[in-house]
């Protein structure tokens, strides 16, 4: 390596690259690279990481406040509101803006309309990314959006990614649990349906599939066990089926750590499977300096960013993921990530105070006797309703 080592406890050990990670970051938001080109309808996705990746290398305000002006715009005018009379309701946040049309003619502009919905993974780190620069929240219609959650709800309480009919699985459970506790309200969103399904999905081995009687999964796994974390069930698990589960996912460290039995290991699931024990408080039981050493193999150490495997293209996504992975370990310089919402405890600590905020103005109203918006908001686990309007399967 041509960059120095430093030595700690008598240990070498390689450097994490802040400063290269942060422009790294910071390279995301100002272009899309054209081998990305295609990922242009998930760029509120790569908004989030290169956003939290600053937040984690505590590095945000290298971010002018115009810049950080302008990201919060460019997520917001991703925002889908506005919801014809007698439809479903398709409130979120999309990924690109390929289909906003600025246009003066208005058939042009109804047409665009047909393709505009929100999606539960941008939507996700749309309101997570927002968070993460202290946005208040309030351009946010919070019933409206946890409509287009429930919206999306399959009869077996699994949730489509979209209106319009998408893959149902674990995946998009994970997304509607993180939207609806990040806005503190669930609405109609059946959380006891959705509690089946994650139940259905602990396989032969104790890990998580992404459906019924698929294959047991790193990053299922993490996903399921946040979604009944966030939704306030994970006390449900017995103690056995959590150890069990422990195990399965102990079992995934090989030095970093592997999505599934048998295949390599790759540095998102240093993110995974470390997060799903910490929800677990399992995390302790794993190897740190295996751990490490592997993630810092995959550094690239001219451009910075964290790749998959090492000797491989560095991306936004398994660099954010890297960067949580070593923030688990207590890496000095690192920001705390909260596990089950893969943000910082900063970001989720404004969060909190936004619920506090909400919770004191419904509280307000109800003694003003008047109905407004928030007032008709109740972040009470009552609100969750045995009949969301559930879509068809398509
Ligand atoms: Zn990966």
């Amino acid at each position: 390596m041509s960059h120095d080592a430093v030595n700690i406890e008598g240990i070498k050990r390689e450097p994490v690259l802040m400063h290269k990670h942060a422009k790294f970051c910071i390279r995301f938001l100002n272009l899309l690279p054209a081998r990305l080109a295609s990922h242009d309808s998930t760029r509120g996705a790569i908004a989030f990481f290169a956003v939290c990746g600053l937040d984690v290398l505590k590095s945000l305000s290298l971010l002018s406040n115009q810049m950080q002006k302008d990201v919060i715009e460019w997520i917001y005018g991703g925002l889908v509101t506005s919801l014809e009379d007698g439809q479903q309701s398709c409130c979120g946040f999309q990924g690109s803006r390929c289909v906003n049309i600025i246009s003066n003619d208005e058939q042009l502009q109804a047409n665009a309309k047909c393709y505009q919905w929100g999606h539960l993974a941008m939507t996700y780190t749309g309101i997570g990314l927002l968070a993460t620069l202290g946005d208040d929240l309030s351009r946010l219609d919070r019933k409206s959006i946890v409509d287009g959650v429930a919206a999306v709800q399959r009869p077996d309480g699994s949730f489509s990614a979209s209106i319009d009919g998408s893959e149902n699985d674990m995946r998009f459970v994970f997304c509607a649990a993180a939207i609806c506790h990040m806005l503190d309200y669930w609405g109609n969103v059946d959380k006891e349906k959705m509690y089946q399904f994650i139940i259905s999905c602990i396989r032969y081995d104790n890990g998580f599939s992404q459906y019924l009687e698929g294959e047991a999964h790193g990053g299922t796994s993490f996903c399921a066990l946040a979604a009944l974390e966030l939704s306030g069930q994970l006390h449900r698990l017995d103690e056995d089926t959590k150890e069990n589960i422990k195990r399965w996912l102990i079992f995934r460290q090989v030095n970093g750590f592997q999505g599934r039995p048998n295949k390599m290991v790759d540095t998102c699931y240093s993110f995974w499977i470390g997060a799903a024990l910490r929800i677990l408080g399992a995390f302790e039981l794993t190897d740190y300096e295996e751990n490490r050493a592997y993630l810092m193999e995959t550094q690239d150490n001219i451009v910075g960013g964290f790749s998959k495997w090492p000797q491989s293209t560095t991306d936004p996504f398994h660099t954010y993921l890297g960067l949580c992975g070593l923030s688990f370990m207590n890496e000095p310089g690192l920001a705390e990530v909260k596990p089950s919402l893969n943000m910082s405890m900063r970001a989720y600590n404004h969060l909190k105070h936004l619920h506090a905020q909400w919770q004191a103005e419904s509280t307000d109203d109800k003694f003003a006797t008047k109905e407004t918006p928030a007032s008709k908001l109740n972040s009470d686990d009552k609100s969750t309703s045995d009949t969301s309007p559930l879509i068809k399967a398509q």
